[in-house]
Protein backbone atom coordinates (compact mmCIF):
# COMPACT_ATOMS: atom_id res chain seq x y z
CA UNK A 1 0.00 0.00 0.00
CA UNK A 2 1.69 3.32 -1.37
CA UNK A 3 0.80 6.25 1.39
CA UNK A 4 0.52 9.64 -0.17
CA UNK A 5 0.21 12.93 2.24
CA UNK A 6 -1.65 15.79 0.99
CA UNK A 7 1.36 18.93 0.33
CA UNK A 8 -0.71 20.80 3.10
CA UNK A 9 -2.23 19.47 6.29
CA UNK A 10 -2.42 19.41 9.80
CA UNK A 11 -2.06 22.52 12.35
CA UNK A 12 -2.26 26.02 11.29
CA UNK A 13 -0.12 28.61 12.51
CA UNK A 14 -3.40 30.22 14.32
CA UNK A 15 -3.67 27.23 16.74
CA UNK A 16 -0.23 26.42 17.16
CA UNK A 17 0.52 30.21 18.11
CA UNK A 18 -2.38 30.20 20.45
CA UNK A 19 -0.73 26.68 22.13
CA UNK A 20 2.64 28.48 22.14
CA UNK A 21 1.28 31.24 24.12
CA UNK A 22 -0.71 28.98 26.38
CA UNK A 23 2.75 26.99 27.21
CA UNK A 24 3.96 30.03 28.78
CA UNK A 25 1.68 30.98 31.00
CA UNK A 26 3.20 30.56 34.80
CA UNK A 27 0.27 29.46 36.34
CA UNK A 28 -2.16 27.12 34.63
CA UNK A 29 -4.66 26.95 38.03
CA UNK A 30 -5.14 31.10 37.51
CA UNK A 31 -6.35 30.96 33.90
CA UNK A 32 -10.11 29.95 32.15
CA UNK A 33 -9.72 28.85 28.87
CA UNK A 34 -12.66 30.64 27.40
CA UNK A 35 -14.90 28.69 25.18
CA UNK A 36 -13.16 25.22 23.25
CA UNK A 37 -9.48 26.46 22.45
CA UNK A 38 -9.67 23.97 19.70
CA UNK A 39 -11.93 20.77 18.75
CA UNK A 40 -9.35 18.11 19.22
CA UNK A 41 -9.79 15.87 22.50
CA UNK A 42 -6.53 15.30 22.89
CA UNK A 43 -4.86 18.81 23.14
CA UNK A 44 -7.90 19.40 25.32
CA UNK A 45 -6.68 16.94 27.48
CA UNK A 46 -3.36 17.70 27.69
CA UNK A 47 -4.84 21.16 28.89
CA UNK A 48 -6.94 19.48 31.83
CA UNK A 49 -3.35 17.71 32.97
CA UNK A 50 -2.12 21.07 32.81
CA UNK A 51 -4.74 22.36 35.03
CA UNK A 52 -6.26 24.87 32.93
CA UNK A 53 -9.88 26.25 33.60
CA UNK A 54 -12.08 25.24 30.64
CA UNK A 55 -15.63 26.77 30.43
CA UNK A 56 -18.16 25.72 28.00
CA UNK A 57 -18.54 27.34 25.13
CA UNK A 58 -22.27 28.12 26.07
CA UNK A 59 -21.33 29.34 29.02
CA UNK A 60 -22.37 32.88 29.89
CA UNK A 61 -21.33 33.16 33.53
CA UNK A 62 -17.96 35.49 34.08
CA UNK A 63 -14.71 32.88 35.08
CA UNK A 64 -14.08 32.73 38.40
CA UNK A 65 -9.94 33.08 37.62
CA UNK A 66 -8.33 36.39 37.33
CA UNK A 67 -7.09 35.37 33.71
CA UNK A 68 -9.17 34.55 30.81
CA UNK A 69 -7.80 33.26 27.32
CA UNK A 70 -9.15 33.77 24.45
CA UNK A 71 -8.90 31.26 22.08
CA UNK A 72 -7.79 31.69 18.75
CA UNK A 73 -11.40 31.35 17.14
CA UNK A 74 -11.93 34.50 18.89
CA UNK A 75 -14.89 36.49 20.91
CA UNK A 76 -17.12 39.31 20.14
CA UNK A 77 -16.26 42.77 21.38
CA UNK A 78 -19.52 42.87 23.44
CA UNK A 79 -17.61 39.98 25.31
CA UNK A 80 -14.86 41.03 25.68
CA UNK A 81 -16.14 44.11 27.46
CA UNK A 82 -18.23 41.85 29.62
CA UNK A 83 -15.31 40.19 30.68
CA UNK A 84 -12.95 43.56 31.07
CA UNK A 85 -15.99 44.92 33.19
CA UNK A 86 -15.79 41.77 35.39
CA UNK A 87 -12.08 43.08 36.34
CA UNK A 88 -10.50 40.24 33.86
CA UNK A 89 -6.87 40.30 32.95
CA UNK A 90 -7.47 38.95 29.04
CA UNK A 91 -4.82 36.83 27.50
CA UNK A 92 -6.23 37.26 24.01
CA UNK A 93 -4.87 34.53 20.96
CA UNK A 94 -7.14 35.10 18.26
CA UNK A 95 -6.10 34.12 15.34
CA UNK A 96 -5.46 37.45 13.29
CA UNK A 97 -7.47 35.70 10.07
CA UNK A 98 -10.09 35.03 12.00
CA UNK A 99 -9.78 39.16 13.74
CA UNK A 100 -9.95 39.72 9.68
CA UNK A 101 -13.04 38.01 9.09
CA UNK A 102 -14.56 39.93 12.00
CA UNK A 103 -13.05 43.55 10.61
CA UNK A 104 -14.34 41.98 7.36
CA UNK A 105 -18.19 41.93 8.46
CA UNK A 106 -18.01 45.06 10.38
CA UNK A 107 -16.80 46.86 7.26
CA UNK A 108 -19.89 45.32 5.39
CA UNK A 109 -22.08 46.60 8.16
CA UNK A 110 -20.35 50.46 8.01
CA UNK A 111 -21.55 50.33 4.51
CA UNK A 112 -25.13 50.28 5.43
CA UNK A 113 -25.54 46.34 4.21
CA UNK A 114 -27.40 43.50 6.41
CA UNK A 115 -25.01 41.27 7.06
CA UNK A 116 -24.55 37.57 6.44
CA UNK A 117 -22.59 35.15 7.63
CA UNK A 118 -22.14 31.92 6.07
CA UNK A 119 -21.22 29.11 8.24
CA UNK A 120 -22.33 27.04 11.68
CA UNK A 121 -24.66 28.95 13.35
CA UNK A 122 -23.30 27.83 17.09
CA UNK A 123 -19.89 27.35 16.46
CA UNK A 124 -17.81 30.10 18.38
CA UNK A 125 -15.89 31.56 15.68
CA UNK A 126 -19.39 32.71 13.76
CA UNK A 127 -21.24 33.75 17.34
CA UNK A 128 -18.41 36.17 17.64
CA UNK A 129 -18.82 37.70 14.71
CA UNK A 130 -22.56 37.79 14.87
CA UNK A 131 -22.97 39.59 18.27
CA UNK A 132 -21.17 42.58 16.93
CA UNK A 133 -23.77 43.35 14.86
CA UNK A 134 -26.83 44.27 14.05
CA UNK A 135 -29.53 41.74 12.78
CA UNK A 136 -27.15 39.82 11.70
CA UNK A 137 -28.08 36.52 9.40
CA UNK A 138 -26.45 33.09 9.53
CA UNK A 139 -26.81 30.91 6.50
CA UNK A 140 -25.17 26.83 7.22
CA UNK A 141 -27.64 25.53 4.09
CA UNK A 142 -29.64 26.08 1.24
CA UNK A 143 -32.10 25.57 3.48
CA UNK A 144 -31.37 28.83 5.75
CA UNK A 145 -31.58 31.51 2.49
CA UNK A 146 -34.48 33.59 1.62
CA UNK A 147 -35.49 36.30 0.11
CA UNK A 148 -35.01 39.31 2.05
CA UNK A 149 -36.11 42.83 1.53
CA UNK A 150 -32.70 44.62 2.02
CA UNK A 151 -31.35 46.22 -1.00
CA UNK A 152 -27.88 45.76 0.12
CA UNK A 153 -26.31 42.38 1.74
CA UNK A 154 -22.94 41.71 2.76
CA UNK A 155 -21.22 38.03 2.76
CA UNK A 156 -18.77 37.23 5.11
CA UNK A 157 -17.41 33.24 6.00
CA UNK A 158 -16.42 31.27 8.92
CA UNK A 159 -12.65 30.83 8.45
CA UNK A 160 -12.82 27.55 8.08
CA UNK A 161 -15.97 27.25 5.25
CA UNK A 162 -14.54 25.46 2.19
CA UNK A 163 -13.90 27.77 -0.93
CA UNK A 164 -16.75 25.80 -2.87
CA UNK A 165 -19.07 25.64 -0.01
CA UNK A 166 -18.96 29.25 -0.07
CA UNK A 167 -19.59 29.35 -3.36
CA UNK A 168 -22.65 27.48 -3.45
CA UNK A 169 -23.88 29.35 -0.87
CA UNK A 170 -23.18 32.56 -1.96
CA UNK A 171 -25.04 32.06 -5.97
CA UNK A 172 -28.00 30.39 -3.64
CA UNK A 173 -28.22 33.82 -2.00
CA UNK A 174 -27.62 36.17 -5.24
CA UNK A 175 -30.38 33.89 -6.99
CA UNK A 176 -32.52 34.35 -3.96
CA UNK A 177 -32.29 38.42 -4.06
CA UNK A 178 -31.96 39.83 -6.99
CA UNK A 179 -33.30 43.17 -5.92
CA UNK A 180 -30.34 43.46 -3.59
CA UNK A 181 -26.78 44.78 -4.03
CA UNK A 182 -24.33 41.59 -2.57
CA UNK A 183 -20.90 42.25 -1.56
CA UNK A 184 -18.87 39.21 -0.53
CA UNK A 185 -15.93 39.73 1.07
CA UNK A 186 -13.55 36.75 1.49
CA UNK A 187 -13.01 35.54 4.84
CA UNK A 188 -12.02 31.79 4.39
CA UNK A 189 -8.58 31.47 5.75
CA UNK A 190 -5.40 30.63 3.47
CA UNK A 191 -4.54 27.62 5.52
CA UNK A 192 -8.21 26.32 5.12
CA UNK A 193 -7.91 26.69 1.30
CA UNK A 194 -4.61 25.22 1.07
CA UNK A 195 -5.58 22.11 3.28
CA UNK A 196 -8.75 21.49 0.66
CA UNK A 197 -6.56 22.27 -2.62
CA UNK A 198 -3.67 19.51 -1.45
CA UNK A 199 -6.78 17.30 -0.88
CA UNK A 200 -8.29 18.27 -4.10
CA UNK A 201 -4.95 17.51 -5.91
CA UNK A 202 -4.93 13.99 -4.28
CA UNK A 203 -8.07 12.83 -4.66
CA UNK A 204 -8.04 11.70 -8.29
CA UNK A 205 -4.13 9.91 -7.14
CA UNK A 206 -5.93 7.66 -4.29
CA UNK A 207 -8.78 4.64 -3.40
CA UNK A 208 -8.92 4.96 -0.24
CA UNK A 209 -8.51 8.41 2.36
CA UNK A 210 -7.54 8.98 6.11
CA UNK A 211 -8.60 12.08 8.03
CA UNK A 212 -7.22 12.65 11.43
CA UNK A 213 -8.75 15.14 13.51
CA UNK A 214 -11.25 15.81 16.15
CA UNK A 215 -14.43 14.59 15.64
CA UNK A 216 -16.28 18.28 16.20
CA UNK A 217 -13.83 20.12 14.16
CA UNK A 218 -15.50 21.70 11.25
CA UNK A 219 -12.53 22.22 9.20
CA UNK A 220 -11.48 18.11 9.72
CA UNK A 221 -15.08 16.95 8.96
CA UNK A 222 -15.32 19.14 5.67
CA UNK A 223 -12.37 17.27 4.34
CA UNK A 224 -13.71 13.72 4.96
CA UNK A 225 -17.02 15.10 3.73
CA UNK A 226 -15.25 16.42 0.20
CA UNK A 227 -13.44 12.72 -0.02
CA UNK A 228 -16.81 10.96 0.30
CA UNK A 229 -18.33 13.75 -2.23
CA UNK A 230 -15.52 12.39 -4.38
CA UNK A 231 -16.62 8.78 -4.03
CA UNK A 232 -13.10 7.68 -2.18
CA UNK A 233 -13.92 5.55 0.71
CA UNK A 234 -13.08 7.75 3.58
CA UNK A 235 -12.54 7.17 7.33
CA UNK A 236 -11.70 10.10 9.85
CA UNK A 237 -10.21 9.21 13.05
CA UNK A 238 -8.99 11.52 15.88
CA UNK A 239 -6.44 8.73 17.00
CA UNK A 240 -4.36 6.50 16.28
CA UNK A 241 -6.30 3.89 18.41
CA UNK A 242 -9.00 3.73 16.37
CA UNK A 243 -7.36 2.12 13.45
CA UNK A 244 -8.51 -1.35 12.37
CA UNK A 245 -6.59 -3.73 9.64
CA UNK A 246 -9.92 -4.62 7.85
CA UNK A 247 -10.52 -1.09 6.87
CA UNK A 248 -7.30 -1.20 4.99
CA UNK A 249 -7.87 -4.38 2.72
CA UNK A 250 -7.85 -4.17 -0.59
CA UNK A 251 -6.53 -0.48 -1.05
CA UNK A 252 -3.67 0.15 -3.12
CA UNK A 253 -2.81 3.73 -3.13
CA UNK A 254 -4.35 5.41 0.51
CA UNK A 255 -4.57 9.32 1.04
CA UNK A 256 -3.60 10.59 4.33
CA UNK A 257 -4.69 14.10 5.37
CA UNK A 258 -5.17 16.18 9.13
CA UNK A 259 -7.37 19.12 10.23
CA UNK A 260 -5.96 22.55 11.20
CA UNK A 261 -5.85 21.73 15.18
CA UNK A 262 -4.55 18.13 14.87
CA UNK A 263 -0.96 17.48 16.75
CA UNK A 264 1.68 16.80 14.26
CA UNK A 265 2.32 13.82 16.79
CA UNK A 266 -0.98 12.11 16.06
CA UNK A 267 -0.41 12.36 12.05
CA UNK A 268 2.80 10.61 12.68
CA UNK A 269 1.10 8.30 14.80
CA UNK A 270 -1.39 7.02 11.86
CA UNK A 271 0.90 7.54 9.67
CA UNK A 272 3.28 5.13 11.40
CA UNK A 273 0.45 2.11 11.80
CA UNK A 274 -0.74 2.54 8.21
CA UNK A 275 3.00 2.15 7.23
CA UNK A 276 3.66 -1.06 8.92
CA UNK A 277 0.22 -1.96 8.10
CA UNK A 278 1.30 -0.96 4.55
CA UNK A 279 4.88 -2.98 4.77
CA UNK A 280 3.18 -6.12 5.84
CA UNK A 281 0.96 -6.76 3.27
CA UNK A 282 3.41 -6.01 0.80
CA UNK A 283 5.58 -8.81 2.61
CA UNK A 284 2.57 -11.20 2.36
CA UNK A 285 2.13 -10.12 -1.86
CA UNK A 286 5.51 -11.36 -2.14
CA UNK A 287 4.59 -14.85 -0.31
CA UNK A 288 6.58 -14.75 2.93
CA UNK A 289 5.69 -17.22 4.83
CA UNK A 290 4.26 -17.51 7.87
CA UNK A 291 2.25 -13.71 6.67
CA UNK A 292 -0.20 -15.90 4.75
CA UNK A 293 -2.53 -13.43 6.49
CA UNK A 294 -1.63 -10.08 6.25
CA UNK A 295 -4.19 -8.41 8.51
CA UNK A 296 -3.43 -11.43 11.31
CA UNK A 297 0.72 -10.57 10.93
CA UNK A 298 0.23 -7.03 11.84
CA UNK A 299 -2.05 -7.83 14.77
CA UNK A 300 0.41 -9.94 15.94
CA UNK A 301 3.37 -7.50 15.60
S1 LIG B 1 -8.12 27.61 10.87
FE1 LIG B 1 -7.52 29.55 9.91
S2 LIG B 1 -8.60 31.12 11.04
FE2 LIG B 1 -8.70 29.25 12.28
S3 LIG B 1 -6.95 29.42 13.66
FE3 LIG B 1 -6.24 28.31 11.86
S4 LIG B 1 -5.37 29.88 10.49
FE4 LIG B 1 -6.63 30.90 12.01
Amino acid sequence: MLILRADAMGMCFGVRDALAVIGRLPRPEAVTIHGELVHNGEVLAMLDRAGFVRSPEAARAVPSTPVVLVTAHGISERERARLLAAGKQLVDTTCPLVGKAHAAAQQLAAEGRRVIVLGKRDHVEVRGIVEDLEAPLVVGSEADIECWPQARLGVVAQTTMPEERAAQLLAAIRAANPQACVRWLDTVCSPTKARQQALGDLLPRIDALVVVGGRDSNNTRQLAERGRAAGVRTLQVEHVRELVPEWFEGVQVLGLTAGTSTLQRTIDEVHGWIGRLGGAIAVAARGNPGTSNPVESVRRG
